[in-house]
């Protein structure tokens, strides 16, 4: 590639092609049978109990906190070192959103910061899997059970990811994707929901297609006829279509591959970055194994702007992940205040994504630890 490189980018290969096209030349471009198939393999990649694929990670979090009852008097507490949806999705349904702090080193949600801010009326906590790297699930899960929360993963970052062996999908009650083209695997627009439960699953697949029953055990007016259909809970159209659920598959079946590659890339950016001074490379705990999503340096000294611009200026398109969610003006309206959070808006103010793809050459990323040795002066 030549030119700009950017941060994340999408891997698409002659199989994948191929998927798409045999959709297009056949019966069904919705809701047939690849959205079937992705799911049942979603199921069987992850060890879920359940899994809808849905229209975006932004529509798998409206859904999963559909599912598990969030609204007015049922809040949510999370990170604020996030993607703005992870929260908006919640507030949306009525929710009052309690942010938590991250450890300084992951930012990750600290289990010991929403113990501290946990209510009776705390009906999910929201944690996020920062760059790949698994959240604390373990502690998290003690923590929300003891008000009897539900315990989410947003794990936009981390499908394929394992934390003490245990893969993603399985560490949460309710577990949502992205599959946007950045991420670790895409459907160009996507997500899934996924859930240990199937009580939760039934719900949020309901949710997803409009609120509508169609089991005849299910309904209310069961003889009404053959064609009857009937909504007992309000729902959105969330389904994503076959055309982009055969993507999924061909994708997944590249899952092992895409998961090495991104750990060979994570590794020569530490191998070359490690001995820098000025820089922090990525934290990992020892019992994790990340699909890295993003390559997260942190820029010390108050020099994060000056290597934002010089990289950029240099071709590579670094990025920032992220504002911390709460000084979005959506959420300074509602009266969140900076410095709620430090150790997030510390991490944000050191933050630089390092460009992380699959089809990333070694003659690139060479590029680009030389860009930084030189704005950092070794
Ligand atoms: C990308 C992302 C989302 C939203 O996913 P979309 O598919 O872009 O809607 C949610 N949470 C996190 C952490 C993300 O990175």
């Amino acid at each position: 590639m030549s030119g700009v490189l950017p941060y994340g980018r999408q891997s698409i290969n002659a199989d994948d092609i191929a998927a798409v096209n045999d959709v297009l030349r056949g019966d069904w471009l919705t809701t047939g049978p690849a959205v079937t198939a992705f799911e049942e393999r979603l199921r069987a990649f992850t060890g879920a109990r359940s899994a809808v694929t849905v229209t975006s990670g932004t529509a798998a979090l409206h859904v999963a906190y559909a599912a598990a009852g969030v609204g007015p008097g049922r809040d949510v507490v999370t990170s604020p070192l996030t993607f703005v949806a992870t929260a908006s999705s919640a507030a949306l349904h009525g929710a009052r959103v309690i942010f938590a702090d991250v450890e300084e080193d992951t930012g990750n949600l600290d289990a010991d910061a929403v113990g501290a801010v946990l209510t009776e009326t705390t009906r999910v906590v929201a944690a996020v899997d920062y760059a790949g790297h698994p959240a604390e699930m373990d502690a998290l899960h003690a923590v929300a059970q003891r008000v009897d929360a539900l315990l989410l993963e947003d794990a936009a970052h981390s499908i394929g990811s394992t934390y003490h062996g245990r893969t993603v999908g399985t560490l949460a009650d309710l577990t949502t994707f992205s599959f946007f083209p950045t991420k670790n695997l895409t459907t160009a627009e996507g997500g899934a929901v996924l859930s240990t439960d199937p009580n939760l699953g039934v719900r949020a697949a309901r949710f997803h297609n409009i609120g509508l029953v169609r089991d005849r055990a299910d309904l209310r007016y069961p003889d009404e006829g053959p064609w009857h259909q009937e909504v007992h809970e309000f729902g959105l159209n969330y389904r994503l279509p076959d055309v982009l659920c055969a993507l999924g598959l061909s994708q997944l079946a590249r899952m092992t591959a895409f998961k090495r590659r991104r750990a060979e890339i994570v590794a020569r950016y530490d191998a070359g970055l490690a001995d820098l001074p000025g820089v922090r490379i990525p934290a990992r705990r020892p019992y994790v194994d990340p699909t890295w999503h993003l390559y997260p340096l942190r820029v010390l000294g108050g020099r994060r702007r000056e290597v934002f611009h010089h990289m950029r200026a240099a071709g590579i398109g670094v990025q920032v992940n992220y504002l911390p969610v709460y000084w979005h003006p959506v959420f300074e309206d509602l009266g969140y205040r900076r410095g709620l959070c430090p150790n997030a808006e510390r991490y944000y103010a050191e933050e630089i994504s390092l460009p992380l793809f699959v089809d990333l050459a070694d003659a690139e990323q060479d590029r680009v630890i030389d860009a930084l040795r030189r704005v950092i002066g070794h």
